[in-house]
């Protein structure tokens, strides 16, 4: 079968004739030579094509048409024809073809260098791309381009010192704000430094998370973790605290720690106390509460199952499955223990189902990822705030 590059160099080869290349005549025209015969690379190329070796009638077309100032614009459009329809060693071949021409004007050159330093984007060779993209973020004209490409390899890298540097270049570009998404470069290597109990160099890092704005509170995050690791219990509790009250949703990150750090100290009175007085000022938090002790199975602690009973006894979905009223009446022992059950159940549902969600792209996971995956945006997922019965039941429908 012919694929599309053999049309799309069969359409090329019948421009050239109608261009006059392949009656030998391009070029200086004598009126002598209109009856010359046909160009033999032209047949040679066409005999390739015929035989659908499309690699072969590539190397002669650029071998019979040189880039000069009359071709170079056909030769961009093939080698980008070819990008995008995935064939990258033949977009390279030509690119690479372009820069050879030892003439080529400045801004040509800068042009061929970008559209191959995509072609080595596109097939995964991200160390030569990075060199290119460097080479054009000096000062070109795809200078803006070269450094958001060298953000993004950077940040596929993981190599953060880079792609703060490359990231700031291109705020004082004049650009949009880049401050949240470098704040995470900072909290990326604070938390590598934490893991490596460097706490002194991850608080630097934080610090300078913490300077830009708009701020997260990833890097509180990372602190109150310090904190709790270097056995400061009170800071890191008023670190987790401080984090709900100013991103509701990150309940579900700080409340298993605080938790956590609660039972350590042995003060269920003050999880209570502290609980308490949460509720108290936001009531609308007690859904959050009971959705976060259900997926991370937090249980025995009678604010916290308080606020889960509430959850199950007021979940719609729920009452179509459980006569949810009849278990409200019964006596206390068979009222817990029909309670424990459907959370149980609804714990296990609740594993089965993603649990974060991206807000501008739909991207859903298990846990919370800082950049979405997809997007490749930073803080834009958030966390399911109640099981998502409509997810499960689709699920289970369609692996019937
Ligand atoms: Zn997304």
């Amino acid at each position: 079968m012919p694929t599309e590059s053999t049309f799309l160099l069969a359409g090329l080869f019948l421009l050239l004739a109608a261009a006059g290349w392949a009656m030998g005549r391009f070029g200086e025209r004598d009126e002598e030579d209109h009856a010359l015969p046909l160009n033999i690379d032209y047949l040679k190329g066409l005999n390739f094509l015929l035989n659908e070796q499309t690699d072969q009638a590539l190397e002669h077309f650029l071998a019979m048409v040189r880039v000069d100032d009359k071709t170079i614009e056909t030769h961009f459009a093939l080698g980008s024809l070819f990008r995008r329809r995935g064939e990258v060693d033949r977009a390279i071949r030509i690119h690479q073809n372009i820069i050879a021409r030892p003439d080529l004007a400045s801004e040509q050159r800068d042009q061929a260098l970008f559209s191959l330093a995509k072609d080595y984007l596109h097939a995964g060779l991200l160390d030569r791309a990075e060199k290119l993209f460097v080479r054009l973020a000096q000062g070109s004209r795809y200078q803006v381009q070269a450094l958001e490409s060298l953000v993004s390899i950077y940040e596929q890298e993981k190599d953060w010192e880079k792609a703060i540097d490359a990231a700031q270049r291109l705020e004082s570009l004049g650009g949009r704000s880049l401050a949240l998404q470098i704040a995470h470069y900072y909290c990326e290597l604070a938390e590598s430094a934490a893991a490596q109990n460097d706490y002194a160099a991850a608080r630097q890092f934080v610090k300078k998370a913490q300077a830009g704005r708009p701020r997260t509170m990833r890097g509180a995050l990372t602190r109150a973790h310090i904190a709790r690791e270097s056995d400061d219990n009170k800071t890191a509790l008023r670190l987790y605290h401080r984090i709900i009250d100013e991103h509701t949703y990150l309940i579900a990150e700080a409340l298993p720690e605080i938790v956590a750090t609660y039972e350590r100290e042995g003060s269920t009175e003050g999880l209570d106390r502290a609980l308490q007085t949460m509720l108290n000022d936001n009531p609308e938090m007690s859904g959050l509460v009971a959705y976060t002790a259900i997926v991370n199975d937090i249980g025995a602690i009678p604010i916290i199952d308080e606020c889960v009973e509430k959850y199950i006894l007021g979940e719609p979905t729920l009452a179509e499955f459980v006569d949810l009223h009849q278990l409200s009446q019964t006596d206390a022992d068979s009222h817990d223990e029909a309670l424990q059950k459907v959370r149980r159940a609804l714990s296990k549902l609740a594993g089965a189902t993603p649990r974060y969600q991206c807000q501008e792209c739909g991207f859903s996971s298990q846990r919370l990822l800082w950049q979405c995956p997809s997007c490749r945006n930073w803080e834009t997922q958030r966390p399911a705030s109640r099981v998502q019965f409509d997810t499960v039941l689709q699920h289970s429908i369609t692996n019937r």
